[in-house]
């Protein structure tokens, strides 16, 4: 690990204008991705500054009837909150689905929504990766592509975001929270949030330098039945082939979102729709300009399979 100076700020602005003000800058929360990443020197800040003074722990209802949910909650009380469990349960279900029971303690809500991939060249500073060094080639168009993306990927980086929360969460229409460094906030649909690869993969997210995420928050509940479903190739511990985030009402409409398949959580309007005629439907919208490798052609299957599932699941 490289050296690296740290700070602890009191306010938002201040911890905004501090990585703003300092290029090699990086805001810290619970650290288990940064940490990692920057032990294997694929991040290399000189600089970290520390969010967890700031504040935003809690978990508080809207005006609206939904919730506002600060930055620093745990994934494991944010999984526990009582409401969540109740009015949001495909939420609830994905993040206990994630990681273990220690990282979900130290896990926080923004920490989660931007950890980055987990494509293996990624990882090996050896091999080239666009996202890792812009411009060095893309070690898995040629290489071992199991886990990596089949929709939304380009000829630049097939890499899959592999997150289990943002995916209910982009089936909730959540909303990112932010705060720029001149003390300005915005709101961003979580569906504007994430940035497919096209030429620049190494930009994952619509966050300007030294933007903070301050909260996110759950529009009013919507009511039906909440599942996810989570395909790996162990029981825990593992990052998901196809995951299956669904919400389905009693007249069969509803909401779904894939994880595992794409570079940010997948959903379409046009595959909501589709949800009375069935997974197959489902799927042929959701993957209309799929383009998977030979390695990777099993998940349209595997997601078409795991929706099926669970709508069979609903009517018993
Ligand atoms: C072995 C292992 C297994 C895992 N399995 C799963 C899994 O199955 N499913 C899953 O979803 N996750 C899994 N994870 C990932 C884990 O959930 C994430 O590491 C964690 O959620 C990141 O949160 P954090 O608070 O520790 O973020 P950090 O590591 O502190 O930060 C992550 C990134 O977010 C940035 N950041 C943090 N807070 C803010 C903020 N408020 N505003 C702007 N930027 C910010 C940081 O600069 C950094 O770039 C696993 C991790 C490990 C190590
Ligand atoms: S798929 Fe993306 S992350 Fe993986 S090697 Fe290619 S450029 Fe890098």
């Amino acid at each position: 690990m490289r050296a690296f100076s740290y700070e602890k700020p009191t306010s938002v602005s201040a911890a905004a204008g501090a990585v703003a003000q300092n290029e090699g800058a990086k805001f810290i929360a619970g650290g288990t991705n940064l940490l990692d990443l920057m032990k294997l020197e694929i991040e290399v800040p000189t600089h970290l500054v520390d969010v967890n003074g700031l504040g935003l722990d809690k978990i508080e209802a809207t005006e609206e009837g939904g919730l506002r949910i600060g930055t620093l909650v745990s994934n494991t009380a944010l999984s526990a909150h009582e409401v969540v469990r109740r009015d949001y349960g495909v939420l609830s279900r994905a993040i206990a689905a994630g990681a273990s029971g220690q990282l979900r303690n130290k896990a926080t809500t923004g920490g989660n929504l931007l950890q980055r991939t987990r494509c293996p060249y990624f990882y090996d500073t050896n091999m080239d990766c666009n996202k890792r060094e812009p411009g060095s080639g893309c070690s898995a168009l040629d290489g071992e592509s199991r886990q990596l993306g089949v929709v939304g990927t380009s000829d630049k980086c097939i890499a899959t975001y592999p997150g289990d929360m943002a995916v209910a969460m982009m089936a909730l229409d959540a909303v990112v929270e932010t705060t720029s460094p001149n003390g300005t906030s915005r709101q961003i649909p979580l569906g504007d949030f994430y940035r497919l690869p096209g030429d620049t993969p190494e930009v994952e997210t619509t966050l300007q330098p030294g933007e903070m995420i301050t909260h996110v928050v759950l529009p009013a509940p919507v009511g039906g039945r909440h599942f996810y479903e989570k395909i790996r190739d162990r029981a825990s511990y593992a990052f998901a082939l196809v995951s299956v985030a669904l919400i389905l009402q009693t007249d069969g409409t509803g909401r779904v979102a894939l994880g595992g398949v794409a570079p940010r959580p997948w959903r379409k309007d046009s595959a909501d729709a589709q949800l009375p005629n069935g997974a197959k439907a489902v799927m042929a919208e959701l993957f209309r300009e799929a383009n998977p490798t030979e390695d990777n052609r099993f998940k349209l299957v595997l997601a078409e399979r795991t929706l099926a599932g669970l709508l069979a699941a609903a009517k018993e």
